[in-house]
């Protein structure tokens, strides 16, 4: 109830009062991650790590300017620690703050349980795909799905060249686990560089049509406002509603933002389902209701 409240306040500030309060705060534990996956090279980056002492000083800070959510990342949030303290005892401590939502963005390589309002947990692709973008790690990932008990589970599969085959299978696979509660479907988005992962705006348009007649059959996430705003590329990038904060900066949107150049080829979908549910579209509020 207190989450719905919440969305009814902001939404009328945002319409009324034309005034936004930050949204939603991303925050990198460390750069330390168990998979080496062929679109990321986050372990390769500087050696961020965050202390629990600045975690909490940042989780204090979002919160006096009116945030709400914190979505924990990494490198791999799961494996992080600063001494005795562990990924569990931020979640903890955000719940206490007051924060409605606190949702962890995981590889799925370690046990899925956790106080944390939801769990996302990459999965791109069946066996044979996921195992050759992710590395070996696809049985261990869905034993961990199968044998947790955490009510919000959900899968994040980015799609790339690679995978976009997979999807039909995928979803009718994924509709088979009922711990998975639904699939969001990003895109890959090149933000270093254009490998062969990539694919072009008309390929990504045929994607996003299936997508449309998939989701009345399977559990897709991703709304139809969401999807249809992905297909006309029309939501508004580079938002400062939503920050990230990694080693001492926050950044806005994304980390990768340089300059914005990168936005128009974004595939960050779940940014176009905030642009929606801030449109009033009813298909997104309520996709945003289920895991926000
Ligand atoms: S590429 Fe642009 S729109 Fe996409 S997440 Fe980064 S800053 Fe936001």
């Amino acid at each position: 109830m207190k989450h719905l409240i919440y969305g009814i306040k902001y939404l009328a500030k945002h319409w009324i009062l034309r005034k936004d309060d930050p949204l939603i705060c991303g925050l990198v534990l460390h750069n330390k991650c168990n998979l080496q996956c062929r679109h990321c090279t986050i372990i390769d980056r500087e050696n961020a790590h965050m202390s629990f002492e600045e975690a909490v000083k940042v989780i204090d800070s979002f919160y006096s300017d009116g945030g709400r959510c914190l979505y924990l990342e990494g490198g791999e949030p799961f494996i992080w620690h600063d001494n005795s303290h562990n990924m569990e005892d931020v979640v903890i401590y955000a719940k206490k703050k007051g924060y409605y939502t606190v949702v962890i963005y995981t590889n799925g390589m370690q046990t899925l349980e956790s106080d944390a309002d939801t769990i996302f947990v990459s999965v791109d692709g069946l066996l044979k795909t996921h195992d050759y973008i992710r590395g070996k790690s696809f049985e261990r990932i869905l034993t961990n799905i199968e044998r947790s008990n955490h009510p919000s589970l959900y899968v994040n599969y980015t799609i790339n060249s690679v995978n976009k085959d997979d999807i039909s299978d995928f979803c009718k696979y994924i509709n088979e686990v009922p711990q998975i509660k639904g699939t969001f479907f990003y895109f890959h988005t090149p933000y270093y560089g254009y490998d062969n992962l990539n694919i072009d705006l008309e390929t990504k348009n045929k994607i996003l049509n299936k997508l449309i007649k998939l989701k009345s059959r399977y559990k897709i996430l991703n709304s139809f406002p969401g999807l249809r705003s992905a297909m006309r590329n029309d939501w508004k990038k580079n938002v400062d509603i939503c920050r990230v904060y990694e080693d001492g900066k926050y950044f806005k949107c994304c980390r990768e933002n340089k300059n914005g150049a990168l936005c128009n080829e974004c595939g960050y979908l779940s940014y176009a389902e905030i642009d929606q549910t801030l449109k009033l579209k009813p298909g997104a509020i309520i996709s945003a209701l289920k895991y926000f």
